[in-house]
């Protein structure tokens, strides 16, 4: 199976995780998405876990090295399938450097990185009205993306319907915070090693995923 690397960039809200979730499913890619292993490791509880919540509710970046050390175990451990997507990883350039490393190390390399633009005024929106399926990962949005009978996931039928405890207002603003200030700098970085494709984050989530085939099909 041929492996691309790719990262989805772009801030809270922009439609990383769906896209995400749509090429494990189109092109059996493997999502490492560094906020699901984060509140992975919330609910079993680990000391790790614990000591991150607080930090992760308020809408502030956890330390670098917590973030690195998890996908550093997933990319010497796991399965890479048809290529890894790192979703909501790297947001410092500390971890941009760190990722660099560590596929350079393993023999791999990043295919490509791709910019999820979206207008800050539709942030809020997607933000307050995001719930997941907490058995099976399938993002919905009650105006966007409702489930088709309300409250069963389409994907896997759970009823178990989750919202996130840093998706409100007073969150998504530090959250913003966060990566206008520590992320965003990446879209210079990448664009200046020749990595970046910037792609319309405004356009329903079809435009968006035909855009994403598009980059990596170009490949
Ligand atoms: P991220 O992973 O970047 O934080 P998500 O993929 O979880 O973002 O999307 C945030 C919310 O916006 C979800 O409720 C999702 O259903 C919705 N959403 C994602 N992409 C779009 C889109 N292109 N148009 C409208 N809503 C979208
Ligand atoms: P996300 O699911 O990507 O929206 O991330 C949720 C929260 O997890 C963030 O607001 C941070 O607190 C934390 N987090 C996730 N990924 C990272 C990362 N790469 N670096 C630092 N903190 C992260």
């Amino acid at each position: 199976m041929t492996q691309t690397n790719i990262i989805l960039l772009g801030p809270p809200g922009a439609g990383k995780g769906t896209q995400a979730k749509r090429l494990v499913d189109e092109r059996q890619m493997v999502q490492l998405s560094t906020g699901d292993m984060l509140r992975e490791a919330r609910t079993s509880g680990t000391e790790m876990g614990r000591r991150v919540a607080a930090v992760m509710d308020a809408g502030h970046l956890v330390t670098d090295d917590i973030v690195i050390g998890l996908i550093e175990e997933r990319l010497t451990t796991g399965k890479a399938g048809g290529g890894y997507i790192f979703d909501g990883f790297p947001r410092t350039l500390k971890q941009a450097d760190a990722l660099g490393d560590l596929l350079q190390r393993l023999g791999q390399k990043l295919d490509a990185v791709i910019e999820i633009r979206v207008d800050d005024e539709v942030l809020k929106d997607r933000i307050v009205g995001r719930y997941t399926c907490g058995n099976c990962g399938a993002v919905y949005h009650d105006k966007y993306r409702p489930t088709k009978v309300p409250g069963v996931c389409d994907t896997c039928g759970s009823t178990n319907m989750k919202r996130r405890a840093d998706d409100t207002e007073e969150a998504l603003r530090t959250r913003m915070l966060a990566y206008y200030r520590d992320t965003s700098p990446l879209i210079g970085y990448y664009y200046a090693l020749r990595q970046l494709t910037t792609i319309d984050g405004l356009a329903p989530m079809d435009t968006v995923a035909e855009a994403v085939a598009k980059v990596l099909d170009k490949r």
